[in-house]
């Protein structure tokens, strides 16, 4: 199986075969098809096994289609966010997503605490694709009015158990809930202790399951 026979185009194939990985792994084959058909997941997974990719690929994909035909204008709103526990995770993950993006002209951002947000607001500002983050600054920024998340369609969740040990069980609802109607939700934990469980009660709508 390759990445382009899971339903990925050329040029995601491309960028996703010149990071190393050619052949899909198992996280990746079960998911990516289930991400593309616009079923939620819930992925239980360390790191190392590839989860970046399982969501990041389809993530893009998805966008892609679903703005077929239209123009991507100058102050547009983020179409998908990840979430993720630390800023550490949120550079990591956004330097896999990234280049998938780029390779199909869709932008992202990072937005995490700890630096000014005059950056992140100005990139907001022209518009971009994906936001890739932290809940606390991501939320202070939709509080002042700065962040709108009502055109979001596919939020991802990542290392979800990580988030709630922090104390950002909340903010995650809260954000998550000001996304589209129906919005597709990827959820992915180590372990489903009882606030991740709750997360997954409230948010995932019959979702494929993986063990990774
Ligand atoms: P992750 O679990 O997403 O942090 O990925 C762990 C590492 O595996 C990263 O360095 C990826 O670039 C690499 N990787 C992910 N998928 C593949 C693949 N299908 N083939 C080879 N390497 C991969």
């Amino acid at each position: 199986v390759t990445f382009a026979d899971l339903g990925l185009g050329s040029n995601i194939a491309e960028v996703l075969r010149n990071m190393g990985a050619e052949k899909p792994f198992p996280i990746q084959a079960a998911s990516i098809p289930a991400v593309l058909e616009g079923r939620d997941v819930l992925g239980r997974g360390r790191t190392g096994s590839g989860k970046t990719i399982a969501f990041g690929a389809p993530l893009v994909e998805r966008i892609l289609k679903s703005q077929a035909g239209t123009r991507r204008e100058i102050g547009r709103k983020p179409r998908a966010i990840i979430l993720a526990p630390t800023r550490e995770l949120a550079l990591q993950i956004d330097r896999t997503v990234q280049p998938i993006a780029r390779s199909v002209g869709l932008f992202t951002t990072q937005i995490y605490g700890g630096v000014p947000q005059a950056r992140q607001v100005g990139a907001l500002r022209k518009g971009v694709d994906i936001i890739i983050g932290t809940p606390g600054r991501i939320e202070d920024l939709i509080e002042q009015g700065k962040l709108d998340l009502s055109d979001v369609r596919i939020a991802v969740l990542d290392e979800a158990d990580h988030m709630c040990e922090l104390g950002f069980v909340e903010p995650v609802q809260r954000i998550l809930r000001k996304t589209a109607d129906g919005s597709q939700k990827l959820l992915f934990s180590a372990t489903l202790d009882r606030e991740v469980a709750a997360l997954v009660d409230e948010f995932l709508v019959n979702p494929a399951v993986y063990e990774v």
